[in-house]
C-alpha cells in the first residue's frame, strides 16, 4: 500500500487556524510575554483565552470537547503563538503528551474524568520521566510503583519536570513489576498535586519563561487503583504515543521562537542605517538571515511532515520524522536567534527587544526533551543501520 499523498503547506482549515491564533498572540505579543515571565508568573490572560477559542484542545476528541483535529493543528497553534513572541511550554505538556496519551490508552473513566478540562485548558497536567540519574537513558529509571492491595505506592525522584506549580496533576513514568517474569516494565500514573507524599521544589534557571522547572520527591505516594493510565502491560506503547507528538511540539516551539527572532531582525535590517543605507544592505547581514530563513522554512517542511505521518497513525514512519524534525527546528532555531541578536548589534541584549532571553530558549530545543546527541544516535542507528556505542 502507498502512503497517502499529504499536502507541504496547510489546508484550508490550517490556514483559517493559524490566521486566527496569529491575530490573538498578536494582541498580546512579546512585552507582555516578557513582563509575564521576568515577574515569573503564568501567562493566564493568554492562556484562558486561547483555551475559550478551542485552540488549546484543537488535537483532543470532540466526544471530550475538543477539536477533533490532530497534532498538525496543535502544532500551528504553537508556532503561531511563538512567532508573536509567546511560545507556551505547556501546549507541549498538557494537550500533547498528557492529552494525547490519555484520549489513546486511558480508560474511560480516565477519559472522562481528564480530557475535558484539558480539551478545555481548565486542567493543566505537567509530565515527568526524567531522572537525576537516568537522564537520556530511559531505560535506568528508578521511580517505581508497587502494589498495596488496590492502591499503588509510588517511590521516586524526578528533575526538570516543567510547570508543576501551574498543573492540576503530572503524568509520571515510573516502572512496575512484571508478575510473571518479576522484570521491571514501564507504566504511566496521573498524580494529582496535592496527593500526600509528593513533593516538588523549583530548580533556579538561567531561563525567562513562564514555566518554572521542577525537581520532585514521591515517597510512599499512595494513589488509588486507576492512577495507572489504561493497563499495566500497555506502558511503552503509551510513552512511545506520548514521545511523537512531544517531539513535534518542541519543534513547532522552537520554530516559532525562530519565526519570531527572524522577523525582529529583518525589521531592525530595513531601518537601522549607520553608513548610508540600512544594514540589511550590507551582505555580511543580509546572507546570514537567508540562510536561517530557509533552514527554518526547510525545518517547517519536515514538523509538517512528522505531524501528517503522526495524525494519518503511521506511527513508527512519524518517530523517524519526528526525530528530524525536532533535530533540524533546534539547530534552526538556534542559528536564527544568534543571528538576530547580531543583527541588532547592542540592542540584540537589550530587555526592550526581548531577543537575547530567546538565546536560551531555543537552547532548550537541542537539550529536551531528547538531546540533539540522542537524536543522532537514533539516526545513526534506525535509519542507516550503524551499531550502537552504548
Ligand atoms: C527547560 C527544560 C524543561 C524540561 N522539561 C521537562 C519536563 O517537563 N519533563 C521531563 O521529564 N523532563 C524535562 N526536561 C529534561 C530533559 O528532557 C532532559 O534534560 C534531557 O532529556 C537530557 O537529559 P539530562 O539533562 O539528564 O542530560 P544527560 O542525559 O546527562 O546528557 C548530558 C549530555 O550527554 C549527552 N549524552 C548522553 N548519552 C549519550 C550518548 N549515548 N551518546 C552521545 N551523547 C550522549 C547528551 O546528549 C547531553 O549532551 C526539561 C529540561 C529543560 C532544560
Amino acid at each position: 500500500m502507498s502512503a497517502p499523498l499529504t499536502p507541504l503547506t496547510d489546508t484550508e482549515d490550517q490556514h483559517d487556524l493559524r490566521t486566527a491564533v496569529a491575530a490573538l498572540a498578536a494582541r498580546y505579543g512579546r512585552e507582555y510575554f516578557q513582563r509575564k515571565a521576568r515577574a515569573g508568573e503564568p501567562v493566564r490572560e493568554l492562556w484562558s483565552e486561547a483555551a475559550k477559542l478551542g485552540y488549546l484542545g484543537v488535537n483532543l476528541p470532540t466526544a471530550y470537547g475538543g477539536g477533533g483535529a490532530g497534532i498538525g493543528e496543535l502544532a500551528v497553534v504553537l508556532e503561531e503563538l511563538g512567532a508573536a513572541g509567546c511560545p507556551l511550554l505547556m501546549l507541549i505538556v498538557s494537550p500533547a503528551i498528557c492529552g494525547t496519551v490519555i484520549s489513546r490508552f486511558g480508560t474511560d473513566p480516565q477519559k472522562r474524568r481528564w480530557l475535558p478540562g484539558l480539551a478545555d485548558g481548565s486542567t493543566v497536567m505537567a509530565f515527568g520521566i526524567t531522572e537525576p540519574d537516568a537522564g537520556s537513558n530511559s531505560h535506568q529509571i528508578s521511580t517505581v510503583a508497587r502494589r498495596d492491595g488496590d492502591d499503588w505506592l509510588l517511590t521516586g525522584r524526578k528533575v526538570f519536570v516543567s510547570g508543576i506549580d501551574q498543573a492540576d496533576a503530572v503524568l509520571f513514568v515510573a516502572r512496575t513489576e512484571d508478575a510473571r517474569t518479576g522484570k521491571l516494565k514501564p507504566a504511566l500514573f496521573v498524580v494529582p498535586r496535592e496527593t500526600p507524599g509528593f513533593e516538588y521544589r523549583p530548580i533556579p534557571m538561567e531561563l525567562t519563561a513562564p514555566e518554572k522547572q521542577f525537581q520532585v520527591f514521591l515517597d510512599d505516594v499512595r494513589l488509588p487503583a486507576d492512577a495507572l493510565v489504561g493497563d499495566q502491560d500497555s506502558g511503552l506503547l503509551q510513552l512511545f504515543a506520548g514521545l511523537n507528538p512531544e517531539r513535534i511540539m518542541t519543534a513547532a516551539f522552537t520554530l516559532g521562537i525562530a519565526r519570531h527572532a527572524l522577523d525582529t531582525a529583518v525589521s531592525y535590517a530595513r531601518t537601522r542605517t549607520v553608513w548610508d543605507r540600512p544594514i540589511g544592505a550590507h551582505q555580511g547581514i543580509a546572507h546570514p538571515l537567508a540562510q536561517c530563513a530557509i533552514e527554518v522554512e526547510l525545518a517547517r517542511l519536515m514538523t509538517r511532515k512528522a505531524a501528517q505521518l503522526y495524525d494519518a497513525g503511521d506511527d513508527l514512519a512519524a518517530g523517524e520524522a519526528a526525530n528530524m524534525a525536532k533535530y533540524a527546528a533546534g539547530e534552526a532555531s538556534c542559528r536564527a536567534v544568534d543571528q538576530a541578536v547580531q543583527t541588532l548589534g547592542g540592542n540584540g541584549l537589550t530587555q526592550e527587544y526581548g531577543l537575547a532571553a530567546l538565546i536560551t530558549a531555543t537552547r532548550v530545543g537541542r537539550v529536551a526533551p531528547v538531546s540533539r546527541e540522542m537524536i543522532l544516535n537514533y539516526v545513526a542507528q534506525h535509519t542507516l543501520g550503524l551499531p550502537r556505542s552504548y
